[in-house]
């Protein structure tokens, strides 16, 4: 890196849309470190997906609350983004969680508020396949239903970020109609640089930014490329949103875990229903750039024309403005 990029990544604010830890009450969340060294001032933690039954979504939660809260010198539950300032001036890392689905809710709009008391900031609407609220990516999607519709507006009421990733076109049109507050795509990369059914299309990416919303650039190989987290191929990525609708739509959502032992096309091989064949899941040796790709990408943004307040826009401030509206504060 350059003095100057050095000094400009060292003083933003570096913000980490999703992590894409398996969620559960046995994660030791020491691997949190990984992200601060890195880094990353704010991180939102994944603790449930469709995949899992509400129940566990709701012990890994508690667990991941208990082990957070219990080490204030190091780590913020945030509730708002005052609280992520705060965090930044004494050196600790913001966190606040998100569920991927809404099976989580077990078909009970009470529970988006319960959530939210528990440090729940962004909610996405189905994780691959069709629920009770929205249809997925991977599915005969069939639209927002009622209670989608109505989880929408209670999530705006109570102050969570509304998230499109994993749901399916129509129903993210959909969503970002019945919003009344800036959406997010957390960790979604474009379907015209890589066709991939977890990818998002143009009219996606048009629609969020027509909310001020943010679309997060997903760091896993099969979303960018032919498993390919190349600096060349982020960069492609992030141009093509940049020239579709602007700069202050983009962020990071990486999806990363840094539990690199684990053989992720392994893992998903074993529930094919939510991560069908055709889709590259079953790659062997899944490559996945985190948080650690940021140095010198920013070098690559930067030469490649991007001036500085983009790319703090991009590490950080652009997903700041859509949580400031949608958390209230
Ligand atoms: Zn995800």
């Amino acid at each position: 890196m350059t003095a100057a990029t050095q000094k400009l990544f060292t003083d933003a604010l570096v913000w980490d849309a999703h992590a894409g830890v398996f969620p559960s009450p046995q994660v030791d969340l020491n691997l949190l470190d990984h992200w601060q060294q890195q880094g990353a001032s704010y991180l939102s933690i994944n603790v449930g997906f469709d995949v899992m039954d509400w129940q566990d979504t709701l012990a890994t939660l508690a667990a991941y609350r208990n082990w957070i809260l219990a080490r204030p010198e190091r780590f913020v539950l945030v509730g708002d983004t005052t609280d992520i300032d705060h965090a930044r001036a004494e050196g600790k890392f913001a966190l606040s969680f998100d569920i991927e689905g809404m099976n989580a809710l077990d078909g009970n709009l009470d529970m988006v508020g319960v959530y939210h008391a528990l440090g729940v900031r962004q909610m996405l609407f189905a994780y691959n396949l069709n629920n009770a609220a929205a249809g997925g990516c991977h599915d005969d999607d069939r639209g927002l239903s009622e209670f989608g519709r109505a989880v929408v507006h209670e999530m705006n009421r109570v102050g969570m970020i509304v998230d499109c990733s994993h749901a399916g076109h129509r129903t993210t049109l959909d969503i970002m109609q019945e919003s009344d507050m800036p959406v997010v795509f957390s960790h979604s990369n474009p379907t015209a640089v890589w066709d991939h059914q977890r990818n998002i299309h143009d009219d996606q990416i048009r629609a969020c930014a027509d909310t001020d919303g943010v679309i997060g650039l997903n760091g896993m190989g099969i979303f960018l490329g032919d498993n390919d987290i190349s600096i060349d191929t982020m960069l492609r990525h992030l141009h093509h949103v940049s020239d579709l609708v602007g700069a202050r739509h983009i962020g990071f959502g990486f999806d990363y875990s840094p539990a690199l032992d684990i053989d992720i096309g392994a893992i998903l091989a074993t529930r094919p229903d939510f991560w069908p064949a055709g889709q590259q899941y079953e790659t062997r040796g899944i490559k996945h750039a985190g948080p650690e790709l940021l140095p010198p990408l920013i070098d690559a943004m930067a030469a490649s024309g991007f001036g500085d307040d983009d790319i703090r826009g991009f590490l950080g401030e652009n997903f700041r403005r859509v949580a400031a509206q949608a958390w209230h504060a």
